[in-house]
């Protein structure tokens, strides 16, 4: 599933490639994804402009010149491209939304989780269907401060609290599993018994850990923009994650892993607490 840091390389790359494009027709050649297509047919968007791309969680928007934004998420398959006429149409690919310029945006999605939508902004920049997510992790709110308040009082083991939209946003399996190892933080803790010292360790180990994977995996991502999941080079620098009953990198001891919220958590025993 793409990840926050997959769907910030999409956003750049498609800031870069649609910004101050005009849309000059749009096509839908399926009924639904996760909700139906055929809006996008009567919403007007041919002859509005593209402002500029911007991430909101794991959702890319594209800022249109009347106040409105296309909103996507990629779901479990979801790949967006952007070509030109010459290059035939997919089986999955679901929407063409053409530019005055020839370019054209493409959404494939075998399995239909994704989601494509237009929707008016609120004052805040952002639609009303994004306004309770938490705060972005590579901003300023999230910090050890919000954290120690947010987990005050709540059992929840740590590792699905950080994973929580709610309170932060975009902090996957993958990333909370590697933040909590880096941070010496056992995932089964309850979430308020953690020290302003172990939160500031996990804000920073957080955002160091999401951007490097945004570095690793915008360098792979051209005009063609693909989202099928894959953690890209990333997946070599994990600590962790996904390696279970091999040895921690730092001690030696054998990797253990539970189960929580119905995910996988890889830990060191030895140096987790
Ligand atoms: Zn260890």
């Amino acid at each position: 599933m793409p990840e926050l840091p997959e769907a910030e390389n999409i956003c750049r790359a498609l800031d870069r490639s649609l910004r101050d494009e005009i849309i000059s027709k749009v096509e839908v050649f399926t009924p639904k994804m996760r909700t139906p297509l055929e809006p996008l047919l009567t919403a007007s968007l041919e002859g509005r402009r593209v402002v500029k791309c911007v991430r909101r969680a794991r959702y890319v928007l594209c800022h249109l010149d009347d106040n409105r934004a296309i909103v996507m998420h990629f779901g479990m398959s979801g790949v967006v491209r952007v070509e030109d006429i010459t290059v035939p149409r997919r089986k999955h690919e679901h929407v063409f939304i053409h530019f005055e310029s020839g370019k054209i945006f493409r959404f494939e999605c075998t399995r239909r989780f994704s989601l494509l939508e237009v929707h008016e902004l609120e004052s805040n920049g952002v639609p009303a269907i994004l306004n309770s997510l938490g705060v972005e992790p590579l901003e300023d709110g999230y910090t050890p401060e919000y954290m120690l308040e947010s987990a005050s009082g709540k059992k929840t083991a740590v590792k699905p609290f950080i994973m929580n939209n709610d309170i932060v946003v975009g902090i996957g399996n993958i990333y909370a599993t590697e933040t909590l190892f880096a941070s010496k933080v056992h995932p089964e803790r309850a979430a308020n018994t953690l020290t302003l010292k172990e939160w500031q360790l996990i804000v920073e180990n957080s955002r160091r850990i999401l951007k490097r994977a945004i570095e690793l995996g915008g360098s792979t991502i051209s005009d063609f923009l693909n989202v099928d999941g894959s953690e890209g080079k990333f997946a070599q620098e994990l600590s962790i994650y996904g390696k279970e009953g091999e040895k921690c990198p730092v001690c030696g001891s054998q990797i253990k892993a539970v189960k929580l919220g119905g995910r996988t958590s890889a830990f060191c025993p030895a140096c987790q607490k």
